[in-house]
């Protein structure tokens, strides 16, 4: 299993220059490729593979010295990141779907290099880089398993490393516990248990922040320095916010992952309220498909078995004797003539488990 571990680093003057002018010695090598890949095929109806110009590095080098002060694996990786991306256009374009031809890329967006083997590596509190320096690193956690590609990253006018690592899935014992989520708009998640999980109070209160700062950004004048500093800071603040809602999300699903066997949700894909633009921001805001996501890989890796229903219907019908009782979303309670009474979204939590149990049975 893969996983990826993001660190902030503190490069000093010289190497925040370093990293910059790799960066760039990237960039304008990405664009060089991109650019020989198209003219070889309009001229001569060729396509050049990733071998082919991978090949011409060492050519490259000696008329492009500057190449020289680039890791040479950093610079293999560009070959092979414009090869991804021709290789991404052709699947979508099979797939029928909406393809992008790749794209020039203009400095706005290029802000990262990888090192995918190695010229680099973690010694204490810091992170030594090829032809970089010797950058301090915060650890917060130590990454587990093989590190296989290190990736250096602008982002904000901050730094970090990250890391993919390959992990040994470890399967956790067997649980025959079973559980029904509803996912919630003023709450993350509502189980078929009757438990809720809250959305945090600290992402609310980031949010009436955000708010404030997107307010202070559209009053000042447009081409501003103030502007530019205001919208500086809310794109901070905007990192900060996801980066908290994911680690809310990767421990509430650790939980989940831990407790239950068997999990069931509701498939968000097929979920009609999508479509409603107000709700579609709230779907967004609460998380839940990050929440989803990390359920999903936890319980993979740990032999746990997650089965996504389809939701129509699921918060009308009573889960105790299957009659349809409507309700608009005001409506909070559930109440069926068979005298069944429960939380509008706890009921429609078993009705999710139900319905996945028997999809697999
Ligand atoms: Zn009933």
């Amino acid at each position: 299993m893969q996983r990826t571990y993001k660190f902030r680093l503190y490069p000093t003057k010289k190497e925040q220059e370093n990293i910059h002018f790799v960066l760039e010695r990237c960039r304008l090598l990405y664009n060089r490729l991109l650019d020989e890949r198209i003219v070889a095929y309009k001229q001569r109806g060729q396509s050049l593979s990733y071998y082919e110009q991978k090949a011409t590095l060492p050519e490259r080098k000696q008329y492009i010295p500057e190449l020289k002060c680039v890791h040479s694996q950093v610079l293999q990786h560009v070959v092979q990141r414009l090869d991804k991306a021709y290789q991404a256009f052709f699947r979508r374009f099979k797939n029928g779907e909406k393809a992008g031809f790749p794209r020039f890329k203009p400095e706005s967006r290029y802000n990262s290099f990888t090192y995918p083997q190695s010229g680099f590596s973690i010694e204490g509190k810091h992170l030594r880089l090829s032809k970089i320096g010797h950058v301090r690193i915060r650890l917060h956690r130590q990454p587990q398993g093989m590190i296989k590609t290190c990736t250096i990253m602008i982002k904000n006018d901050k730094y970090y490393a990250c890391f993919s690592c390959e992990i040994e899935s470890v399967p956790l014992p067997a649980s025959e516990k079973r559980i029904g989520i509803d996912l919630g708009i003023t709450k993350l998640a509502v189980t078929s248990d009757g438990e809720r999980i809250e959305s945090p109070h600290f992402l609310r209160k980031c949010e009436e922040k955000l708010k404030r700062k997107q307010r202070a950004v559209s009053k000042k004048m447009r081409g501003s320095n103030r502007r530019y500093k205001a919208v500086r800071e809310l794109a901070r603040l905007h990192e900060k916010v996801a980066n908290q809602r994911k680690d809310y999300a990767h421990k509430e699903s650790r939980k989940l992952v831990n407790d239950y066997g068997f999990i069931a949700f509701e498939d968000l894909n097929i979920q009609g309220m999508v479509k409603n633009h107000h709700l579609a921001k709230s779907i967004a805001d609460c998380g839940w498909n990050g929440f989803v996501k990390f359920v999903t890989y936890k319980a993979e890796s740990a032999g746990r078995q997650v089965v996504k229903v389809n939701p129509y219907g699921t918060s009308q019908r009573c889960s105790n004797c299957g009659e349809t009782v409507k309700k608009s979303l005001t409506i909070r309670i559930h109440q069926c003539s068979c005298g069944y009474v429960a939380d509008r979204d706890e009921n429609a939590a078993i009705n999710i488990l139900k319905l996945a149990l028997q999809n697999v049975s």
